[in-house]
């Protein structure tokens, strides 16, 4: 060890520096990351060698994607496929990673998409697209928040041009007003190409809210620039009405032969599970979500390909809805906040970046916002997969089995 690091720890353990300005002083991102590791190891009595053993060169992302970093920690990753999906962007047979530690969960939605792949394919759709931020103002009066927001339609014009200013690949397209008493939420809605568009929408949101408090010629005041009706990383009634990120819906008509012979059930059966537990079940519970597990599948997409992990609390609002028809089983699930990217955040990091290039969605898309169109498309279509698999096995009554037998270590191998 050089004399320069043992100087430094020293100076860490007397608590005379801290461990944040390590880059500052080193002048090494990855010197530093080091550094902290060694004071940890020294400190806490443990050994750091397994989250010191990465590809990740902290010379790229430090300033960028992390803080004080120490080094990685790595979680397995799966894949399912091919899953043959119809869309208006992703058309054709995908392979999809999933990271996760959850034994039976790469097994279950694999078991879904060999039987939507078998029955023609899942159909996607996307209804609505963007990014918003909502910052909170306080106006003296309801009149004077009325006043306000008449204001801001007369000059969207001019805010959606200052709104451009900060991006090159965003735009400001629409605002819904909403107004509590004389606090006022302006939530605005962004395009935001191919990336999920969080940091584009709050630096535009920043630059429009001070054109406001520069232009309007009344008292008001901006309390936050992210006002909680956006809804960012919260559950929220407002994303599933009005839609954030990618607003989805995917669909299969399983074949009545496929969900007798593959999933050893009915379509009679799957439904009756659908609409007691999804429905009524979320119902009763008073969740604002209608699904069986969308989180699983939405969580283990987005750790395997650099989303913003925060983002799974609302990109996981789903509704399941399923019809029992003579030829099978009709199911569909639709998300209306799903927000993902292509480029930007996390996407950046390789492996992640490599997992998204499984897809053929690594990186922009020709033309701009296509691969996260495709990629919402993709995402879409293997929930539909989760919920369809899980549904079947609830309705099987093998639930219990496949959770001894694949996550308990019980069998090597894969399932059909
Ligand atoms: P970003 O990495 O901040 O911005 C995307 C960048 O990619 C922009 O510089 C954009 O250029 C550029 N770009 C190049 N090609 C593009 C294309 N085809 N489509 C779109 N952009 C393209 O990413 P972001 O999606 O806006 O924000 C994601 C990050 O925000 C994540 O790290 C997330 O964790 C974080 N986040 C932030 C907040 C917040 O409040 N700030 C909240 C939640 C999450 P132009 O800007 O010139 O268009």
């Amino acid at each position: 060890m050089s004399k320069d690091l043992d100087e430094i720890l020293e100076k860490l353990e007397k608590g005379e520096i801290s461990l944040s300005r390590l880059e500052k002083i080193i002048g090494n991102a990855n010197l530093a990351a080091l550094a902290r590791r060694i004071f940890l190891e020294r400190k806490l009595g443990i050994s750091l060698s397994s989250i010191a053993s990465t590809i990740l060169d902290f010379e790229v992302l430090y300033g960028r994607n992390i803080e004080n970093p120490i080094g990685a920690v790595q979680i397995p990753v799966g894949v399912v496929g091919p899953l043959r999906v119809n869309g208006e962007y992703a058309r054709g047979d995908f392979y999809v990673p999933l990271a996760t530690t959850e034994g039976a969960l790469v097994a279950s939605i694999s078991r879904g998409v060999k039987a939507i792949t078998l029955s023609g394919g899942a159909t996607t759709r996307i209804i609505a697209d963007g990014m918003t931020r909502a910052p909170l103002i306080r106006t003296e009066s309801v009149s004077e928040a009325v006043k306000l927001v008449a204001w801001i339609r007369e000059h969207w014009d001019m805010l959606r041009e200052e709104a451009g200013k900060a991006t090159r690949h965003g735009a400001l397209v629409d605002f819904y007003p909403y107004i509590v008493g004389n606090l006022v939420w302006i939530r605005m809605k962004y395009s935001t190409g191919d990336a999920m568009g969080m940091n584009m929408a709050t630096i535009a949101s920043d630059r429009v809210c001070r054109r406001i408090l520069e232009e309007y010629p009344g008292r008001i005041e901006c309390v936050a620039l992210s006002g909680n009706m956006c809804s960012d990383k919260k559950p929220a009634i407002v994303n599933r009405l009005l839609g954030r990120g990618k607003y989805v819906v995917a669909e299969a008509l399983v074949k009545r032969e496929v969900v007798e012979e593959r999933l050893k059930t009915t379509p009679e059966a799957i439904h009756y599970v659908n609409i007691s537990k999804n429905l009524m079940g979320s119902a009763a519970a008073g969740s604002p979500s209608y699904n069986a597990h969308v989180a699983n599948i939405i969580a283990a997409i987005f750790l395997a390909t650099g989303q913003d992990a925060a983002q799974i609390v609302e990109s996981s609002l789903a509704f399941t809805w399923t019809e029992p028809r003579s030829e099978g089983l009709y199911i569909s699930v639709t998300l209306p906040s799903l927000e993902v990217g292509t480029v930007g955040g996390g996407t950046r990091l390789p492996t992640q970046r490599e997992a998204l290039s499984i897809m053929g969605v690594a990186g922009g898309g020709d033309p701009v916002g296509s691969n996260a169109l495709k990629f919402a498309e993709i995402v879409a279509a293997t929930v539909l997969a989760g919920e369809l698999n899980l549904l079947a096995a609830l309705a099987a009554g093998h639930l219990a089995s496949a959770h001894e037998l694949l996550g308990r270590g019980k069998i090597r191998g894969g399932q059909s």
